[in-house]
This record gives C-alpha cells, sequence and structure tokens, in this order.
C-alpha cells in the first residue's frame, strides 16, 4: 500500500464519522477497545486478532494520560484497518518495519491535519513520524 493511499484512507474515516477520535472511529468500526494495567516500561499498546475474520482487540495501558492513549490508540487502529497480522504492538524501535511505518503514518494522518507539516507526511520515513508520535506521548 503507498503512503499516499494510507493518508487517503484515514482522511476518508475523518470525514465518514466526522472525528479524529481513534476511540470513536474503533467504536463506529466494532473493533474493541481495552484498557489494561501495565507498568509504562512494559507495554504501551497492543492489538490482537483472535482470527483473520474476527475484528481485532486493541489494549491501551491505563496508566498513560489520555492523549497519549489517542497517541496509541490512532496507531493501533491503523494496524486493524492495515493489517492482517495476528498481533502487533506499539514499538520502540523506530526502524523495526514497514507495518509500524504504514500504522505511524495512518496515525498521524488521522489526528493531525497533514498540512500543518512543512513535509507531505507520505514522505517521511518512519523515524520522522515516531517521533512526531512520541513527542505526544507523556513516557514518564
Ligand atoms: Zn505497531
Amino acid at each position: 500500500m503507498t503512503g499516499n493511499e494510507i493518508v487517503e484512507i484515514a482522511i476518508k474515516l475523518k470525514i465518514k464519522y466526522k472525528s479524529t477520535d481513534p476511540f470513536k472511529i474503533a467504536a463506529m468500526l466494532k473493533i474493541d477497545c481495552n484498557f489494561v494495567s501495565f507498568s509504562k516500561h512494559v507495554v504501551q499498546a497492543y492489538i490482537l486478532r483472535p482470527h483473520e475474520n474476527l475484528e481485532p482487540f486493541i489494549f491501551i495501558n491505563s496508566n498513560f494520560d489520555k492523549k497519549s492513549q489517542q497517541i496509541f490508540c490512532a496507531h493501533e487502529l491503523g494496524h486493524a484497518i492495515l493489517h492482517n497480522n495476528p498481533c502487533n504492538h506499539f514499538d520502540g524501535n523506530p526502524l523495526s518495519n514497514s507495518t509500524e511505518h504504514e500504522a505511524n503514518l495512518f496515525a498521524i494522518a488521522l489526528l493531525f491535519n497533514p498540512q500543518l507539516f512543512n513535509t507531505d507526511i507520505e514522505e517521511m520515513n518512519n523515524y520522522t513520524l515516531k517521533a512526531i508520535l512520541d513527542h505526544n506521548v507523556s513516557y514518564t
């Protein structure tokens, strides 16, 4: 999938559901978001898809603040919509793989107005995308 296609999917969802709130959009798509309490260093969020024909479940660490949880949820929602993997998590390695890049691009396109940035977001590498998201997460 190209970066343009991913950005387009995110923008269409925002228009369709008149919201940039990933929790609201997940609810409309019947994707369950669950809050679980973990130490903040252990895990931020993850997604499980028990079967490829079933809607996935998103898990968010309840110990983070609201703004951070929105970032995690938007990223996991990106996996839910773009990928069919049985499991994915919001991990700390910015260079991990293309699915992480796609989920980060989706999250930014959903949460932010792409015109706010001086570069096309679909041209940004994963390191830059992850840095923008991390800037909005309070890890302490
Ligand atoms: Zn991920």
